[in-house]
């Protein structure tokens, strides 16, 4: 799924923990926020190996929520929201499409590495591509709840990442071929930072 679901619904994750102590929501929407976008930061690694972890990942979550709700602290709230926001991540990527950058024609059998099972969990492909229309409506449910009971500056970051997933949805399909485009004209001495899963696009 995209990145803005992803933090969306981390952000949801992290309102929900907050209504177990209230006075600790900015700092609950923020950690659940990145929570929810850090495991992909695994493209410069092992995508969707380093930093997934469907089994191990969602105990430790569950471990965190149970200490954030017997013990809310800013601390706690942050941990829980942080945890379980990646671990709902993870649990997305299997419901997606699975690891290709078209999987509407690769038909990929990868969503992410089990390390308990010591083997890739198949996609189940509910959501079939990260951008089609049903992960845009995931999005937008997680995103006007959002805007229902979060105040400013959070209001605003919520609809930007709104639009940034409308945008995204829209060019999604043409995305190997932008991305394509801008490799072409990627300086030598930046590539270093492009994840190497690009590689096979600069070669064409
Ligand atoms: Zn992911």
């Amino acid at each position: 799924m995209m990145a803005t679901t992803h933090g969306l619904w981390g952000v949801a994750l992290g309102a929900t923990l907050a209504m177990r102590a209230p006075e600790y929501a900015p700092v609950a929407l923020v950690a659940g926020f990145v929570g929810g976008v850090v495991p992909d930061l695994d493209i410069y690694a092992n995508h969707r190996r380093t930093l997934h972890a469907p089994v191990y990942g969602s105990c430790l979550a569950a471990l965190t929520v149970g200490l954030a709700l017997a013990v809310p602290s800013a601390a706690t709230l942050a941990l829980a929201a942080a945890l379980s926001a990646a671990a709902v991540h993870v649990l997305m990527d299997v419901a997606g499409g699975g690891l290709s950058l078209q999987p509407w024609a690769d038909q990929p059998d990868r969503a992410v590495y089990s390390h308990f099972h010591g083997r890739w969990v198949p996609p189940r492909g509910w959501v079939r591509y990260d951008g089609a229309p049903e992960d845009l409506a995931l999005a937008c449910l997680a995103g006007v709840g959002l805007l229902a009971v979060v105040s400013d500056p959070f209001r605003w970051g919520i609809v930007a990442l709104l639009v940034a997933s409308v945008a995204y949805t829209l060019v999604r399909k043409r995305l190997v071929a932008i991305v394509t485009t801008l490799l072409a004209y990627t300086p030598a001495r930046l590539s270093t930072l492009v994840p190497r899963r690009f590689d096979h696009l600069r070669e064409r």
